[in-house]
């Protein structure tokens, strides 16, 4: 049985020039670079804050950052001018941050860009004109349901939900299977001092995470992800990876609401217990967990380009290339009877390139993408999806679609070399302003 819905007139809330939709570690990047490049920018997000999984998600750990310049070195150098950014090791490549500064850096870069920002509202639909151009993306919020009109239209939303309203083809976990990567409901605790626990701390000497894992299954709350992890933020707040919600999709929202409620228990359940054990444990608490589960793996849009499982066992190099990807290959188990940690790499991975066709819808003009959903097969986006590569895609996304906007274009109508030398004159222009 259906219910017919009446069809009605949404009103165009707002004609604009690049209008964004996710505001994840791409969506950010995104718009920031459009606004800076000159476009009228909308952002328009879901949750009640900027920067998706990084802070919605509650992840804490940037990977695959080390190699990017703009704005991901500025983000980096701006959290640390505010301490809130601790790498393993001095040094170290990879980094944690702590959740609630990232917040708000993001909204104060996102203002000082001059990006108009809407939370709270969900893309729900989109329509094309009659020459296949996206004209314009509908929204519901509590204003009801809006319409928002641009020239260029970028998807940061992770799980693809603009291509897919707007028509693109699209792909979804492992070509054989079907099955996806499981989520993970990140937490932020506290009550530990980093000396009295180091031993069970992600990067510490031996395995800190079999060593955590072990721990948890002795005292009676074996954890669902058999790698275990505890970040650590500052001496005394760390995020926790320990659990793994398997065989969920992104587009069903009684398993992600499942999947949800599995983890929370499951993280309360572990802290609980660790409590107990009282000693170096006995204060730990559950500050916060995520309020948006961490989804892995969502829609991959049909793009100009596929990035492949080939690209990455050749190291591939392109003229078009927005960045080039260190992260190896990482499929977190899809099958949790045959392990509940990563699967068997098919090949090693060799730094590859992404090249900005892969950022440009296939089906639909005048769409990008950026972070997890843009075009690539499984294996591949096993690997670019980390935040470092999300943001230098989000910028080179941006960018585009500001150039594309300015002149008249489509964005797969403007040169590379365009954007490149776009970027490069814009962070030239903010390290002479720092
Ligand atoms: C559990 C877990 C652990 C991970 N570990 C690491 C790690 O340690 N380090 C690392 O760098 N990466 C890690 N990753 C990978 C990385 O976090 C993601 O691939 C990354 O989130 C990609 O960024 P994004 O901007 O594409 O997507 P997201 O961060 O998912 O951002 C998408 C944004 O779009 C919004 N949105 C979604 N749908 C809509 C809609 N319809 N309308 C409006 N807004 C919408 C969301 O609310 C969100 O803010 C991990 C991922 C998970 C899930």
């Amino acid at each position: 049985m259906n219910h017919r819905e009446v069809a009605r007139d949404v009103p165009i809330v707002e004609e604009t020039d690049v209008v964004i939709c996710g505001a994840g570690p791409a969506g950010i990047a995104a718009a920031i670079a459009s606004a800076r490049s000159g476009a009228r920018t909308r952002l328009i997000e879901l949750h009640g804050s900027l920067g998706g999984v990084w802070t919605t998600g509650a992840l804490s750990w940037i990977i695959d950052s080390a190699n990017k310049p703009g704005l991901m070195a500025e983000l980096t150098s701006r959290l640390d001018e505010r301490g809130a950014r601790r790498t393993r090791v001095e040094g170290g490549a990879n980094y944690a941050y702590d959740v609630e500064a990232m917040k708000l850096l993001l909204e104060e870069m996102c203002g000082e860009a001059g990006v108009d920002v809407r939370l709270h509202t969900r893309v729900v639909a989109a329509a094309r004109d009659s020459r296949n151009r996206l004209a314009v993306v509908v929204t519901e919020s509590k204003s009801g349901r809006e319409a928002w009109a641009a020239d260029v239209f970028v998807d940061t939303t992770g799980d693809g939900d603009l291509g897919f309203v707007a028509g693109c083809g699209v792909e979804m976990g492992n070509p054989e299977t079907g099955a996806v990567q499981p989520m993970s409901l990140m937490a932020i605790v506290t009550g530990l001092r980093f000396e009295e626990i180091e031993t069970y701390v992600g990067g510490s000497l031996g395995d800190p995470k079999k060593r955590l894992g072990a721990l948890m299954t002795e005292i009676g709350v074996p954890p669902s992800y058999g790698n275990p992890t505890l970040f650590r933020i500052r001496d005394d707040l760390f995020a926790m990876m320990a659990n793994h919600q398997y065989d969920t999709k992104c587009d069903d929202a009684a398993g992600l609401t499942a999947a949800t409620l599995r983890g929370r228990k499951e993280i309360h359940a572990q802290v609980d217990a660790l409590r107990g054990l009282g000693g170096v444990w006995s204060e730990m608490r559950v500050v916060s967990t995520g309020a948006q589960i961490g989804v892995r793996e969502g829609r991959r849009i049909h793009g100009r380009y596929e990035v492949t499982a080939a690209d990455l066992l050749e190291g591939a190099r392109f003229d078009d290339a927005v960045c080039r990807v260190t992260m190896g290959i990482d499929v977190h188990s899809t099958n949790p009877a045959k392990t509940k940690i990563v699967e068997e790499k098919p090949h090693k991975s060799r730094p590859y390139d992404v090249p900005l066709r892969a950022l440009i819808a296939q089906d639909v003009d005048g769409l990008m993408m950026a972070g997890r959903c843009i075009s690539g097969d499984f294996i591949a986006h096993s690997s670019y999806r980390v935040t470092g590569n999300a943001v230098a895609m989000g910028e080179a996304a941006g960018t585009t679609a500001a150039l594309a906007s300015g002149s008249g274009r489509l964005p797969h109508e403007v040169e590379w070399v365009e954007v490149r030398e776009t970027m490069d004159r814009l962070s030239e222009r903010d390290s002479l302003v720092a």
